[in-house]
């Protein structure tokens, strides 16, 4: 039975009561001290559909800086630009299971950041984008995922983490003395910041995750926005690693490549073109939103999305 706007619409209304329900939980994120001043009780989700169906709930409209999820965008650049051998020449393709901004396993293990959507891939696949002016191009290439010609910097966020970024700083000198960082680490740094504090709404992640699901083509245009080898490759890092050290438990729970950021979104995408974008500040330890997982925990249940779910969407 296919499934009408009006399932939906109800899916994501139970989902997100319960996404309430469950808020207690978390806590805002801190450690950038202008992430501090959202406003802990917002929640919202967005579900767009590549025939144009959309369906919203809460405050899918409120902007929120993108933070971790710019992870995989930065990556699609350096994709594009750098190309596959380059950049999987300085960054691995495997889960950690440690922190999003942990430093142990270059360490450890190997030199190379284990994957582009921790801190530490992000940093030197910010470092793999070959254009003129980096953070131009990734804003240039947001707006058009999204669909959103609008989307901007917030500069308080900016500046916040900037002043603040002392752990980052210290991912990217290391990695600098490791010769895996080609270039200025504060220069890299400063657009790798930048590309974080890009803000977005829940119904932009929406865009972002139909347009992936839909293999990087923009149904409204038909055009190819990003390459279909580029979107498999980010899609199933999403898949592996996009929860941080929760993308196991995730996975059995929701079952959607996801990625999520500090400032509370989640990008996630189902087959046959189906993007869904959530956003609620308070998060739980591993960094990602409380409110926003479970959202999309119900969604997929109630619809059926699971990638490895019996009914098709
Ligand atoms: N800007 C944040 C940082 O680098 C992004 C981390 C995140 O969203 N998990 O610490």
């Amino acid at each position: 039975m296919a499934i009408d706007k009006a399932m939906i619409q109800a899916a994501l209304e139970e989902a997100w009561d319960e996404g309430r329900n469950v808020l207690y939980e978390g806590k805002v994120a801190d450690y950038i001290p202008e992430l501090a001043k959202a406003d802990s009780s917002n929640l919202g989700v967005c579900l767009m559909r590549k025939d144009g169906t959309v369906c919203t709930v809460g405050d899918y409209n409120i902007p929120f800086t993108m933070q971790s999820i710019s992870k995989t965008m930065a990556l699609i650049l350096a994709l594009q630009t750098a190309g596959y051998d380059k950049v999987f020449s300085k960054i691995g393709m495997e889960p950690t299971g440690d922190r999003f901004d942990s430093i142990l396993q270059l360490e450890l293990k190997d030199w190379r950041p284990f994957n582009p959507m921790i801190n530490a891939g992000a940093i030197v696949t910010t470092s793999c984008i070959e254009t003129p002016d980096p953070f131009q191009s990734f804003l240039d290439l947001a707006r058009s995922l999204c669909g959103n010609p609008k989307i901007r910097l917030n500069e308080c966020v900016y500046r916040s983490e900037k002043r603040t970024g002392t752990r980052n700083r210290s991912i990217a000198f290391l990695l600098k003395s490791d010769h895996v960082l080609d270039g200025e680490p504060e220069e890299i740094l400063d657009v790798y910041f930048r590309m974080c504090s890009v803000m977005v709404t829940a119904k932009d992640l929406a865009h972002y995750g139909m347009i992936l699901s839909n293999h990087g083509v923009d149904p409204a245009t038909g055009k190819q926005l990003v390459d279909s080898r580029i979107v498999r490759i980010v899609v199933t890092l999403m898949m592996l690693c996009g929860m941080y050290d929760e993308s196991g438990e995730y996975a059995v729970k929701v079952g959607l490549p996801s990625k999520s950021g500090v400032g509370g979104g989640i990008v996630a995408l189902a087959r046959q073109g189906v993007g869904i974008g959530t956003f609620g500040p308070k998060l739980n330890k591993k960094g990602n939103s409380v409110g926003g997982e479970k959202i999309m925990q119900v969604v997929s249940e109630k619809l059926g999305l699971h990638v490895f779910d019996t009914k098709t969407f």
